[in-house]
């Protein structure tokens, strides 16, 4: 239902969780956030996914007592459309390995086939969703673009083809710190740059405290957020200049 992301200098926790309140009133079931923890005895970091039935208030309570200083996350509000409410049902979700995590809007029509493919190659699933299979998806074309500079970018584009349906999809993996990738394909999505770093969300209004100028992405297009900026790309994998929205209205 709702999707938020941020990459920068910033508290990763403090903009995940306002953005998130900006999205309460499109309505969800739950809420949950993936953040980059600093791990100093592994190469990149660990993701931190936390998640709760209920008011993004009592996610946010939660969150507390982690104490991260992350900078780099992302976060959704779930309306369920793919296994019910719940916990373990909520995302972001996770690849087997736990090293990349996965908020997702709309719908894979196809989920059934990719999980039961999925599963015949040795894939656990510990949700009910058809998001999962995007997770787990992605673990598989990581592990072919692991030596490439934009690996996570390229199994992203990858998994996306695989996957008939509606999505509006950030990722982010252990391996690729500050990193969010980010596709979208009929489901909203924008992404902007502020002065603290790059943000995604599927609302504007959760966007419009960080940066005035945004991307409206649209279908096939894809977004490689970093502290330094944004880069798009199309389906290939080439650079594309997208236009850039000036928002000059208020909330
Ligand atoms: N189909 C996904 C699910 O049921 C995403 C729902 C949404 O857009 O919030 O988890």
């Amino acid at each position: 239902c709702g999707i938020v992301g941020y990459t920068g200098s910033g508290s990763a926790t403090n903009v995940l969780v306002s953005g998130l309140k900006r999205l309460e009133y499109r309505g969800y079931d739950s809420a949950g956030v993936a953040l980059e923890l600093a791990d100093g005895s592994t190469p990149g970091c660990v993701l931190d996914v936390v998640r709760s039935t209920g008011k993004v208030a009592g996610l946010e309570e939660e969150l507390e007592a982690h104490h991260s200083n992350a900078t780099c996350g992302i976060g959704h509000t779930r309306w369920a459309t793919h296994g019910r409410p719940s916990v373990k049902n909520a995302h972001p979700h996770t690849s087997c390995d736990g090293r990349i995590a996965v908020v997702h809007n709309g719908i894979i029509e196809n989920f059934a086939e990719l999980r039961d493919e999925l599963k015949s190659r040795g894939h656990q699933f510990k949700s009910e969703t058809d998001t999962e299979v995007f997770a787990h998806l992605i673990e598989e074309a990581y592990d072919r673009h692991r030596a490439e500079p934009d690996a996570l970018m390229a199994a992203v584009r990858e998994a996306c083809t695989f996957v008939v349906g509606a999505y509006g999809l950030a990722v982010v993996c252990a391996d690729e710190p500050g990193t969010i990738a980010v596709a979208r394909k009929d489901s909203p999505i924008v992404v902007g740059c502020g002065p603290d770093g790059s943000y995604v969300a599927s609302d504007v209004i959760a966007l419009i405290d960080a940066t005035r100028d945004v991307v409206v992405l649209e279908d096939g297009q894809f977004a490689c957020l970093t502290p330094q900026g944004i880069e798009y790309t199309d389906e290939q994998g080439r650079s594309i200049r997208p236009q850039v929205t000036h928002i000059d209205w208020d909330i």
